[in-house]
């Protein structure tokens, strides 16, 4: 099938929505923010009273087509649009001309919070916990939508002006269940072992990533991550081979163990990590400081 047919009905549906339609000359183009895989984000302000600043996310309709990837894009506009949460970058609305898509993102001010990782080496345990704290927030937000994320990794993560956690890509999400065929491409390091082995999948793989993540924040590098072979990643996901440094607390090392279960049903569900008493202990110590 044309590829431009999946996007054109869907684009024209969505002009009625939201109200006013935007175009390009609606706004004052500010400095790049960064490149994505289909084209460049800018900083944007609209010229219209009040001058909001948006981030502006061009994706070349020719490279989504090249790429195969309409439907997910779609998917990923559709299911974007609808979520409102402090901790998900908000989709304000969108348009295209004959090129290209447009996306009108809330700013997130403080960039990608990877870049962050890569200075600092690793976080704290507070921030760690206050990050893990949002993130299973959001997460919980998205799936009582029935959304489930399946992308979780700091590279898809963004920080708002206060330091605020982000989610900022939906690329891989889908509405629940989603046991659609994934084309595994990039790092195993955040996959669970019903996805590693190629089995159905469902919500809980979020949970499996949740704790992945708390893993990379506090020690800078994924638990099971093998640079040499990624069979050997793939067999040690499988295994749930989790080896913690001494310098874990055992609090923390409580509730990676507690997402990181190979049976997906058993992993720790989000009520139970937003009370669970490193994040509560760690919630305390923030608000106190604050
Ligand atoms: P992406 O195409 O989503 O991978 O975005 C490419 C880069 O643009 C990201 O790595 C960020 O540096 C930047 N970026 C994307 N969305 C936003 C946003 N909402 N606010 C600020 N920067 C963004």
């Amino acid at each position: 099938m044309n590829s431009f047919c999946e996007l054109i009905p869907f684009l024209t549906l969505c002009r009625e929505y939201p109200t006013r339609e935007w175009n390009l000359t609606d706004f004052e183009i500010g400095r790049p923010l960064g490149k994505g895989k289909f084209g460049r984000v800018y900083m944007v302000r609209t010229k219209c009273e009040p001058k909001y600043i948006l981030a502006l996310k061009t994706l070349y309709k020719s490279e989504i087509i090249a790429s195969r990837v309409e439907k997910q894009t779609r998917r990923e506009i559709e299911i974007q649009q609808n979520l409102r949460h402090p901790n998900i970058v908000r989709l304000y609305g969108y348009f295209h001309d004959e090129k290209r898509i447009f996306l009108m993102l809330e700013f997130a001010g403080k960039g990608e919070l990877y870049k962050q990782l890569s200075k600092y080496g690793r976080f704290s345990e507070r921030r760690s916990a206050r990050y893990i704290d949002q993130m299973a927030d959001a997460l919980s937000y998205l799936h009582s939508k029935h959304v489930i994320h399946r992308d979780i990794k700091p590279e898809n993560l963004l920080l708002g002006i206060t330091g605020e956690l982000k989610i900022g890509d939906f690329g891989w999400s889908v509405h629940a269940p989603g046991n659609r065929r994934m084309t595994l491409c990039g790092t195993l390091d955040y996959l669970p072992p019903e996805m590693v082995e190629g089995k159905e999948h469902n919500e809980k793989v979020d949970l499996w990533a949740l704790g992945v993540l708390m893993y990379e924040f506090l020690i800078g590098k994924p638990p099971f991550e093998d640079r040499m072979s990624v069979q050997n990643t793939y067999r040690r996901i499988a295994a749930v081979d989790l080896r913690f440094p001494a310098s874990f607390s055992l609090e923390a090392r409580d509730l990676i163990s507690k997402l990181l279960k190979y049976i997906p049903d058993e992993r720790l569900p989000l009520s139970e990590v937003l009370k669970h008493p490193w994040i509560v202990k760690n919630r305390e110590k923030t608000k106190e400081s604050v």
